[in-house]
């Protein structure tokens, strides 16, 4: 339990968060998302050691945006995807085309239709569906149009901080590269 306070990690346990370790032996670094399980360190391996975790946390923040988005959704927004998902499947025309079927040919053919011709009765009922399922399909669509958004937040975000972290080792290595130049020329 005290281990477990302190957030140390022990190599086949879960990171309880994005987050960058380092081994409590040889202190190498290993960055491991959440509930990614921690590693044996291969320099320490067969020795006894864990993971203590450092001040650098990783991006991005959430890692599955498609299951985060879902699972704030209310039962609503889940009954829109459903319905969507349903729309665009072959058998909502095969059930659709059965239907009117069997409907125009029952009011043509009985000599007691509930709907003669014209249909009037079917063109209400088909309109009325036609404006609902246009609504689930925006709803849905609203929705994809958010995870997009904040998967390119995300993309943007990395991307700066890569391009931060180049800068940096960059600006190391030409450091490096630059102090014996100097130094023969001052000899
Ligand atoms: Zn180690």
């Amino acid at each position: 339990m005290a281990l477990k306070k302190k957030g140390l990690l022990r190599p086949g346990e879960a990171s309880p968060e994005n987050r960058v370790y380092a081994c409590t032996r040889c202190s190498l670094r290993t960055s491991l998302l959440e509930g990614e399980i921690a590693p044996n360190c291969p320099n320490c391996d067969g020795k006894k050691h864990q993971w203590k975790p450092t001040r650098q946390t990783l991006l991005p923040h959430i890692h599955d945006v498609k299951s985060y988005i879902y699972s704030k959704s209310t039962w609503s927004d889940k009954l829109a995807d459903k319905i969507t998902a349903f729309c665009g499947n072959m058998t909502f025309v095969y059930v659709h085309c059965v239907w009117f079927a069997l409907w125009i040919w029952y009011n043509l053919a009985s000599k007691n239709p509930f709907d003669p011709y014209p249909f009037g009765f079917l063109t209400l009922v088909v309109s009325l569906e036609a404006i609902i399922l246009a609504t689930f399909i925006l709803v849905s669509q609203n929705r994809e149009g958010m995870v997009n958004d904040l998967r390119a937040e995300l993309d943007y975000q990395v991307d700066l901080k890569n391009m931060k972290t180049i800068a940096e080792i960059r600006s190391l290595v030409s450091e490096k590269h630059e102090k014996p130049k100097s130094k023969k020329r001052k000899k």
